[in-house]
């Protein structure tokens, strides 16, 4: 998607930008649908103002041709129903007209507030007597269907307004909340329709990203990315003042992490754009963020990572976009690290049920790992004395590697508990091999050539204890055991060694 948008300008040209916003410009033009609904009952004392309308009425129907059906719509002056029923004769090849509105009331009925004829004479007596009867028809003036009105005043008066009362047929357009356009009854009165009401939508301006997790000391890589979420209205555009909500969340096992529950961190989220506050449960606070769109429909938010590397997930939603929603997905990962290649000059130990697979490096740190490797094995100043001929013939065993990185680097929590005993070890550059006297451990005998080795690779190590032996009530001078050298990390009290034992290892030469 990203590198879609990127290429568009350099590839295709000012062209295709053309089509692309004309698609834009030409989605946005389209008419919108009506909504339609159907009438309700009017209530019993219901009224409405009217003026009525003109309506032709055949009083002699058998002399009428089919297709004057047609006519009988409503008009708003009884000339201009004469005017059409004119047109409608000479239509026909009879001569006719102009024909003239003349009031009549002969037959006026209930509901009926006013009737005329159209006469091409000065009145309908003589009308009559010309033509027989052989034509014939009326128009009257009444109330929307389902009304009544006995209103004696505008009898024989045409486009008089007056009031008419629900004759217990009456149906009427449902009610819509204030603000709302009003529906209008359809021709036919069984239907109400108005446009549809405006609906709308978010998008965010990317899908997807990738950053680095902080906490490391590497400087110029990214670990913040921001996004542009748009909310539109399906008539009327961009909507500014919608309430949008971005809420940041992490998939489980990703990242090299093979273990999850909800303290995992999620990444943060602000915006230096938009006012926004924080939202959500009170635990993930920085997970969620809620803020209003400016005059553009944007709220610009941006996702910071968290220390520990995987796959999050960022979804926008806002208060006017009822179920429309937009996702981004954004992995944390430091990039380009592989599997520590297997060799005969090293084994791998370490991992565990929470971080399997604990042997990512850059391919460079990979090849000093196994250039220092290599030496151990095969320089003599690292064989140990035989037992039996006590002559410094016998090769050691292998170095025994333990954590490097996860495989998207990050903050490797050896306990399973997102934090951070495990300094380092984020970038794919550390490594640590063991030297507590268990077996394939770096022997003490061999501390001080194996630190002469590691300065050889312009490597930057330590010897490291993870866990500091207690001090005890007849020892008034517990022992020191981080990053000493040779054989501190050994109790004072007993002799023995702290398990955790090893050379801590920045094969780059930075701590990172
Ligand atoms: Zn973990
Ligand atoms: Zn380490």
């Amino acid at each position: 998607m990203g590198a879609m948008r990127k290429s568009l300008p350099v590839y295709c040209g000012v062209a295709l930008r053309c089509i692309a916003l004309t698609f834009i410009l030409s989605t946005m033009a389209t008419p919108a649908r009506s909504e339609t609904v159907p009438v309700e009952p009017a209530p019993a004392t219901a009224t409405v103002q009217s003026s009525g309308a003109w309506f032709f009425q055949d009083y002699l129907s058998i002399h009428f041709p089919s297709g004057i059906a047609s006519l009988f719509n409503g008009y708003p002056t009884g000339q201009a129903a004469c005017d059409v029923y004119d047109a409608w004769i000479k239509s026909r090849n009879v001569p006719s007209g102009p024909l003239a509105h003349a009031p009549y009331t002969f037959f006026l009925t209930p509901g009926y507030t006013a009737s005329g004829i159209c006469v091409p004479y000065n009145s309908y007596s003589e009308w009559l007597a010309t033509n027989n009867a052989t034509f014939g028809m009326y128009y009257y003036q009444h109330c929307p269907t389902g009304y009544s009105t006995n209103d004696p005043r505008i009898r024989g008066v045409s486009s008089a307004t007056f009031t008419c009362t629900n004759n217990g047929t009456a149906k009427q357009c449902p009610e819509v909340a204030e603000g709302e356009t009003p529906f209008t009854l359809d021709p036919g009165g069984l239907t109400c329709s108005r446009p549809d009401k405006e609906t709308y939508s978010i998008k965010l301006d990317r899908h997807d990203a990738t950053i680095e997790p902080t906490g490391t000391t590497a400087r110029d890589v990214k670990t913040a990315q921001e996004f542009t979420a748009t909310v539109t209205g399906s008539r009327n555009g961009v909507k500014s003042g919608a309430t949008v909500t971005i809420r940041a969340d992490v998939k489980a096992n990703t990242g090299g992490h093979d273990h999850d529950d909800d303290n995992r961190p999620k990444g943060s989220l602000d915006s230096e754009k938009n006012a926004a506050s924080p939202c959500g449960a009170a635990n993930e606070k920085q997970a969620c963020i809620t803020g209003t769109t400016n005059g553009s429909g944007q709220f610009i938010f941006t996702f910071t990572s968290s220390q520990v590397s995987g796959e999050h997930t960022l979804t926008a939603t806002c208060d006017l976009c009822a179920g429309n929603q937009d996702k981004a997905e954004v992995k944390v990962m430091v990039e380009g690290l592989e599997t520590i290649p297997s060799s005969s000059f090293y084994t791998f130990i370490g991992d565990t049920d929470k971080h399997s697979d604990n042997h990512y490096l850059t391919p460079e740190a990979a090849a000093i790992l196994w250039r220092i490797a290599v030496s151990y094995q095969m320089e003599q100043r690292f064989k140990l004395a035989d037992p039996v001929t006590k002559k410094r013939t016998k090769t050691p065993l292998v170095l025994h590697v333990n954590d490097a990185s996860l495989k998207w680097g990050g903050r490797f929590d050896v306990y399973g508990n997102w934090k951070a005993p495990h300094a380092e070890h984020m970038r794919g550059t550390v490594v640590d091999l063991r030297a507590n006297g268990e077996t394939g451990a770096i022997s003490p005998g061999n501390f001080r050539k194996a630190e002469m080795l590691f300065s050889d690779q312009n490597t930057n190590y330590f010897l490291e204890c993870t866990r500091d032996k207690k001090p005890s009530q007849t020892d008034p001078s517990p022992p020191q055991h981080k990053r000493l050298r040779s054989n501190l990390c050994v109790s004072q009290l007993d002799g023995s060694q702290d398990t955790n034992r090893h050379y801590h290892i920045r094969l780059m030469g930075v701590r990172e």
